[in-house]
């Protein structure tokens, strides 16, 4: 990152740290830029023919995940309050091999291949146990699950299983240096291991030119949704940045030049201005991070790695009532107005991820149902849409587009 920030810098990008960004501004149906606030508190007003969303994913949303801090979704709700169209929400990856909350510390699979073996708290073998000996078995989505598993039936210990990582060999251990967590060239063999948030595959959908649905915004990265389908594969994400961050950036470019400068009605700045103050000026007496916390225990619960119908409903009943708290959240300064509106906007996307769970009544990749365990080929070859329609999310479905490879029936 930090050469691509020197090498941005020296092209004569200017960097506003600590600016969260707050709405994308639409005119006629075009962007003409966005408005942000500041950790002051303070509204700034950023008028662009062209705006490149690269706003991450959404790990934060649940109580076990490797994500940064506030990585709880803005992107997909600015976009989705914009109007564009988002795509296969339901796809979360979970990391199974991960040390813990907070930690981004995660473990590669290809260490269970190399010698390293999880065991839950009889000593059992979980690759043996659940069928996933085999590496074409060993994806990170079945693995997840099986640990997940172990813990609900009484077999972790606590919510963690045991990786053992001390029937590796040293010369192996050497070979496999630059991608262990620090903690394994201290010496230490055994860690507590589960799964863990760690990756949105939907996201806002694009075309090969990196444009979103809405004319002059353009999308990159995590907040993307199509490229890796139902389930990413290792490496993936950041080949993804490095194409389609091009793209955005070269097509952006092209229409900021073509446009030239543009111009917000002024009323269209004063409605987030006093969308902004209201908030900032509320009186409640709801702790925002109280309420974040929740949000996560609600999500890994029960929008997680096994999701049923009873559960999805219960916590789209819970995501309301959040809602309502969050209304009531108290505001004491800039730095917490930001975490507030990004709360705001991770309740948002949590409903999208619950409906869009709701409605793929199958298992695909990432995506498990307990109550549809099968992966439904004959009605389920398709990408779930989201948009608003008159304030509501509306889901649709779309057939998956072969190019190349149909998968055999
Ligand atoms: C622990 C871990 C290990 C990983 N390992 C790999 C790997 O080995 N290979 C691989 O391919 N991928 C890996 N990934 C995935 C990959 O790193 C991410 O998908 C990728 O970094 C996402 O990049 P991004 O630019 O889309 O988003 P980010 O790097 O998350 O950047 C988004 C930026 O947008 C900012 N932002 C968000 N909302 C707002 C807002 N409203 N206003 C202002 N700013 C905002 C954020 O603060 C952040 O700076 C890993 C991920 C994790 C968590």
């Amino acid at each position: 990152t930090f050469p691509l920030r020197r090498y941005a810098l020296s092209c004569g990008v200017k960097f506003l740290e600590g600016v969260l960004i707050t709405r994308l501004l639409l005119q006629e149906e075009q962007v003409v830029g966005a408005m942000g606030v500041d950790t002051r508190g303070q509204v700034l007003v950023l008028l662009a023919a062209a705006v490149v969303l690269a706003s991450g994913g959404l790990g934060q949303l649940y109580l076990r995940n490797d994500n940064a801090a506030g990585t709880i979704g803005d992107g997909y709700a600015l976009a989705y309050e914009a109007g564009a169209t988002l795509m296969d929400m339901e796809f979360v990856q979970f990391y199974p091999l991960s040390l813990g909350s907070g930690n981004p510390a995660v473990f590669y699979e290809c260490l269970l291949g190399a010698g390293g073996k999880l065991v839950n708290k009889f000593g059992e073998d979980i690759l043996a146990r659940h069928d996933l000996v085999h590496p074409r078995q060993l994806t990170r989505d079945r693995l997840s699950r099986a640990m997940a598993k172990e813990v609900a039936e009484g077999r972790g210990f606590g919510p963690s299983l045991l990786l053992d990582l001390g029937d590796i060999s040293a010369e192996k251990l050497r070979v496999l240096q630059p991608i262990l967590p620090k903690a394994v060239r201290g010496g230490r063999r055994r860690y507590w291991v589960a799964p863990t948030a760690h990756f949105q595959m939907g996201g806002v959908r694009i075309n090969e030119r990196a444009e979103t649905s809405i004319s002059g915004l353009y999308a990159a990265g995590e907040v993307c949704a199509g490229l890796h389908g139902a389930n990413r594969l290792s490496g993936n994400a950041l080949t993804e940045l490095w194409v389609f961050g091009s793209l955005a950036g070269r097509e952006a470019a092209r229409r900021a030049r073509e446009t030239g400068r543009v111009r917000a009605a002024p009323g269209l700045i004063s409605d987030e201005v006093r969308r902004l103050q209201k908030i900032a000026s509320s009186p409640g007496e709801e702790r925002p991070e109280l309420l974040h916390r929740q949000l996560k225990e609600l999500m890994w619960d029960k929008v997680g790695l096994i999701r049923e119908a009873p559960g999805l409903q219960q916590a789209l009943e819970e995501l309301i009532s959040l809602e309502g708290r969050w209304r009531r959240s108290s505001v004491r300064d800039g730095r917490e107005l930001q975490r507030v509106l990004k709360l705001g906007r991770g309740l948002r996307v949590s409903q999208m991820i619950c409906w869009a769970a709701l409605y793929r009544t199958e298992s695909r990749g990432a995506h498990y149902r307990g109550d549809y365990p099968e992966q439904d080929d004959d009605k389920w070859l398709c990408n779930v849409l989201l948009s608003q329609k008159n304030g509501d999310m509306v889901l649709s479905t779309e057939p998956v587009k072969f190019t190349q490879l149909a998968p055999a029936r």
